[in-house]
């Protein structure tokens, strides 16, 4: 008998039909004598809708009031779902993340996970329920309300799963797996049947939204090993996991698009010690993830300045140029300039360790589809450039030619 922890995403629970369809596979891991544990997300659209609404009514709403209102989704799927599988006779409890001993810090709309205390799951399911439990949110230790940030509900799953120790976990989305790309966009992406915890951090929080990067972070740490893959059929997926020998073969593993994020330039910034941490340091205040950062070389004579960008994530970026211009007066720039108007495309893979000339390939095919390069970033095992978001796609498909075919 194992104990399973199954996540279905928006898709799989996205109207009654689906939800049904999810509770005949539970059902039928149940019926082999499994422990089932289903970390469940919102329906497909709710989460956006709901965050429509609140900013057709102010455009920066309070964060406390925005994780009340996003927990609504959840809960909705959470109970449909145990009614769904009561229709067919098996027992199940609904239950919040509060409920499920989900304990995060007070940072709202992206809280972290501190910890978890499943007892009363455990007491569910030894009274032979499946327990069904709402992904993405939690609560700090003085009961308020909190959610993961967007797609947290794998997060939840993997941090379940760890908690729990389960002997499998099994995250169900509308794909029938990681692909060497977004195979919306790229036609010719082949799934892949394994991938490395790096690897897939990588393309996770470089734009493929196949996985929330946060999770992949956590279930690295935990040695969750998971498995990616499809609610509407029975394919194998693909298993996430330890980094094997092998892997380093590969050069590419994967291509990734981000078109979530904005770019801020302040003109004309003073050059001078203390003004980049004083910049920085009030937008981590203000809990933004700044991504990539270019400082151009000053210009001119008298006292020297320079241009500074940095890219943020879009949801963040009304919150950014408030924080910014609160600072105006202070650091002294001329102006900022905000878009959100360009994509980040990176390639990933652990082979490039040990293989040279893959940023000149990569900047030639781009050179040769005529797309200029914004900004540049590396690491040991990723390469990402900042271009126009309306050549993204084209620039995508280019480059994953290249490398991967
Ligand atoms: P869920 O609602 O199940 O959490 P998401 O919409 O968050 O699903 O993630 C699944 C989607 O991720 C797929 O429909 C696909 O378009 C997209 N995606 C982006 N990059 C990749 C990739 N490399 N492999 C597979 N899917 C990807
Ligand atoms: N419903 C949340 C979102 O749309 C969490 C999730 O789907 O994982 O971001
Ligand atoms: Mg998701």
């Amino acid at each position: 008998m194992a104990l399973i922890v199954q996540k279905y995403g928006g898709t799989s629970v996205g109207n009654p039909e689906r939800i049904k369809n999810v509770a005949r596979r539970v059902a039928e891991y149940r019926r082999r004598g499994d422990k089932v544990v289903v970390v469940v997300s919102a329906m497909s659209g709710v989460t956006d809708g709901l965050i429509k609404m609140a900013k057709e009514i102010m455009p920066l709403p309070s964060e406390r009031e925005m994780d009340m209102l996003l927990a609504t989704g959840e809960q909705t799927t959470i109970a449909l779902t145990a009614i769904a599988l009561h229709s067919l006779g098996v027992p199940a409890v609904s239950m919040t993340g509060a409920q499920a001993g989900i304990i995060t810090d007070g940072v709202h709309t992206k809280a972290k996970i501190r910890n978890i205390t499943p007892k009363k799951v455990h007491g569910f399911l030894d009274g032979g329920n499946v327990v069904i439990v709402a992904g993405f949110q939690g609560e700090t230790p003085e009961g308020q309300i909190t959610t993961l940030g967007r797609g947290g509900s794998d997060l939840t799953a993997i941090a379940l799963a760890a908690a729990l120790k389960a002997d499998l976990c099994q995250i169900y989305t509308d794909v029938d797996g990681v692909y060497t790309a977004d195979p919306r966009i790229v036609p010719t992406a082949r799934k892949l049947p394994e991938v490395s915890y790096d690897e897939m951090l990588e393309l996770a929080s470089l734009g493929a939204k196949v996985m929330q990067s946060r999770s992949v972070e956590f279930a690295k740490k935990f040695g969750v090993v998971f498995e990616v893959r499809s609610s509407l059929n029975d394919n194998p997926g693909t298993i996430v996991k330890e980094e094997t020998k092998n892997m380093e073969d590969v050069v590419i593993r994967g291509v990734a698009l981000d078109k979530n994020q904005a770019k801020v330039t302040l003109v004309a910034v003073p050059d001078k010690p203390g003004v980049a941490s004083r910049i920085f340091k009030a937008l981590a205040e203000a809990n933004i993830n700044v991504d990539m950062i270019v400082q151009n070389i000053s210009h001119g004579t008298g006292t020297p300045s320079t241009d500074l960008s940095f890219t943020v994530e879009k949801a963040d970026l009304l919150k950014a140029e408030k924080v910014i211009a609160s600072l105006k007066a202070e650091v002294g720039f001329s102006q900022s300039i905000a878009t959100d108007k360009i994509g980040k495309l990176s390639i990933v893979g652990v082979g490039m360790r040990s293989h040279s000339g893959v940023a000149a390939k990569m900047f030639e095919t781009l050179a040769r589809e005529k797309v200029n390069i914004d900004m540049i970033s590396t690491s040991e095992i990723k390469i990402s450039v900042v271009i126009d978001l309306a050549k993204g796609e084209q620039a995508m498909r280019a480059v994953h030619t290249a490398f991967i075919g």
